[in-house]
């Protein structure tokens, strides 16, 4: 580098008896007299260095015409650290020098420490330094300078750790570390297959002596032996096992015991929970460095320069990890606008968390993982035919859907959630088409359509708010008309937490503002069945407060709202909680409010709050998630 700084062609010749120019000892002598042969050439002796290297007949080794190159594009201008460091890399590669420190002796292993602290020596001043001074190549050279003087490297001695799942994959080992040797894992429990039994399976090997079906016993015995195969597999064994998980001890296996009983004693050394991170050293990667420091938060270590600036990083990454207030003015400004249109769905989310509402309204995204498993049951109703006249054949209608509808779900839902949908879902679906046909007997109610639009249920689907014109896009599962009337009624599938025909709070809501949605006529009539607590309730509403005697019929799942507000007491009621809404959408804040919502929520997996509250982490596990 100083060669080239300076522009001395001698010092570059000198270059080439370093071992790292990869050069003979007598071909070196003989490059190094062409090289200086330059000096004397007519022109820009660089030039003629580049001329010498391309030569085949030359000695002087090609790779110096890269630095050639190197040397002139480093001359055109002044860079910023950053680039000089991307450009350093690049004339690393360039010459012999990597390939002589990839070596596995210890020579190579300290030049590669010694080339591995230099670089990481650039990168720790150009993350204090200012980013955007520029350097022209004789300032880099001696900002190198200065920063390599006296800066020390680490011999990194860290060897393989190689992990296996089975013995057989253990190969040459000084010694081998095997955990979790708890009884009941390994050795596993003896247990019969359910499927074929023990008994079955020796009938089946009588009868067919080439048939392997090993039995419950064959297998603890397979277990045995890979114990000893792991414990004969190094010089040294370590087994390893907890004492206890959380506040239950756990037992050791019994072939431990049984190694005793066999005359070999093992030393037995308890690791406490303090030490799991090694204590500070400088031989320590980066990472490992990182955690033992936080670990351990030994004030006596000095870390160094880049792992302390990493440090301070990791540091205000985490404070500010937790502020959740939007400082840009523009994209507060986004997250504060409305998306048109409006659904229910996002106004439900925000009322249960405005973080929720953030994801779903503002980043678009549906969880592929279903919300919840009587989804699955009201889809299987939205999309079977419900016009049938019977219950049995609205019964079957039903049926068929939901076979469809949970092979659609196979894969996204968890099987034991799909298994209880499977179990449950008949019983709901029967009592459902019993409701169902109860109903339009008991008020009056033919089918008019199925899962239609607001426009084509005669709603409107844009409601004036304070200077908003808010756009509603749903869709009615089912629109009925009224007997002998200009009523329709429309029916909601809706998930009630709550039992008792009062319904859903939350649900309160949706269902004043779809009764407000209507238009026309002097009775509006808007039912909500919960497919979970087989409970059908149907609020009529009507201009004047006076509305039709509806009868409740308990025994059936049929029930009336006892509450008569006249539509002008909803109105305002509705509009007092839509404003209160999106008072809070518009204020931009959308920070998650962990609460009992979590448990049906589809984000938790984005949400961070979630995952530091015990509701959201119990509930979801998010390990795997
Ligand atoms: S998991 Fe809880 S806190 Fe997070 S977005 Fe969902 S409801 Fe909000």
């Amino acid at each position: 580098l100083r060669a080239f700084a300076s522009g001395s062609i001698p010092d570059l010749a000198s270059a080439l008896s370093s071992p790292y120019a990869d050069i003979e000892r007598a071909e070196g002598k003989l490059a190094r007299k062409q090289i200086s042969s330059c000096v004397r050439a007519q022109g820009d002796p660089w030039t003629h260095l580049g001329y010498l290297a391309r030569d085949p007949d030359s000695v002087v080794p090609t790779w110096l015409d890269f630095c050639v190159s190197w040397r002139d594009e480093a001359l055109s201008g002044a860079r910023t650290l950053a680039d000089w460091i991307r450009r350093f890399n690049l004339l690393m590669a360039g010459t012999p020098w990597l390939a002589a420190c990839s070596g596995s002796g210890l020579v190579a292993k300290r030049d590669s420490a010694a080339q591995d602290a230099m670089v990481r020596s650039l990168l720790v001043s150009q993350l204090l330094g200012d980013s955007t001074r520029k350097l022209t190549l004789g300032e880099f050279v001696a900002h190198c300078e200065g920063r390599w003087q006296n800066d020390p490297y680490t011999i990194r001695s860290q060897t393989g750790v190689r992990v296996s799942t089975t013995p057989a994959g253990i190969g040459d080992a000084s010694i081998v570390i095997a955990l979790g040797m708890l009884e009941g894992r390994f050795p596993s429990r003896r247990a019969e297959d359910p499927i074929l039994l023990d008994r079955d399976r020796d009938w089946l090997r009588q009868a067919r002596t080439d048939w392997r079906l090993p039995s419950s016993y064959d297998r603890a015995a397979e277990d045995r032996r890979e114990f000893y195969r792991v414990a004969c597999a190094a010089p040294k064994i370590v087994f390893s096992y907890p004492l206890n998980f959380g506040e239950t001890p756990e037992i050791r296996t019994s072939y431990l015991d049984e190694l005793e009983a066999d005359g070999i004693t093992p030393s037995y050394t308890v690791k406490r929970y303090e030490d799991r991170f090694p204590k500070p050293h400088p031989s320590l990667s980066m990472s490992d460095l990182l955690g033992a420091q936080a670990w351990h938060d030994d004030e006596t270590f000095d870390p160094g320069e880049l792992v302390a600036h990493k440090q301070g990083q990791l540091r205000q990454a985490a404070g500010s990890a937790s502020d959740a207030l939007i400082a840009n003015p523009e994209i507060k400004r986004e997250m504060s606008a409305l998306p048109l249109p409006l659904r229910l769905a996002h106004l439900r989310s925000l009322r249960q968390c405005p973080f929720q509402y953030f994801a779903r309204a503002k980043l678009d995204l549906r969880s592929a993982r279903p919300r919840w498993a009587w989804d699955c049951v009201a889809n299987a109703v939205r999309k079977a035919d419900v016009s049938a006249d019977s219950a049995d054949a609205l019964r079957s209608n039903l049926m068929a859907a939901l076979e469809g509808e949970l092979s659609g779900w196979r894969g996204k839902a968890p099987q034991h959630e799909l298994e209880l949908v499977r179990v449950a879902a008949p019983k709901a679906l029967s009592a459902f088409a019993e409701r169902e046909i109860s109903m339009r007997q008991k008020w009056g109610l033919r089918i008019k359509g199925q899962n239609v639009t607001l426009g084509e249920a005669n709603l409107r689907s844009s409601v004036p708010l304070g200077g908003y014109s808010l756009n509603f896009s749903e869709r009615i599962d089912v629109l009925y008309e009224r007997e002998g009337t200009s009523d329709v009624a429309q029916l909601r599938l809706g998930r009630t937490r709550q039992s008792g025909p009062a319904g859903d709070p939350e649900f309160d809501l949706e269902t004043s503002i779809i009764t407000f949605l209507s238009k026309g006529q002097a009775e509006r009539l808007s039912i909500v069945d919960s497919l979970e607590s087989g409970q059908r309730l149907i609020s009529p509403r009507s201009v004047s407060g006076g509305v039709s005697k509806l009868k409740n019929s308990a025994s059936e799942g049929l029930f009336v709202d006892p509450s008569s507000d006249p539509l002008a007491t909803l109105k305002s009621d509705f509009v007092e909680q839509l404003n209160g809404l999106l008072a809070i959408a518009s204020r931009g804040d959308l920070t998650a409010t962990p609460g009992v919502y979590c448990q049906t929520c589809e984000y938790p997996a984005l949400c961070r709050q979630a995952q530091s509250s015990e509701v959201g982490s119990a509930q979801w596990g998010f390990d795997e998630e």
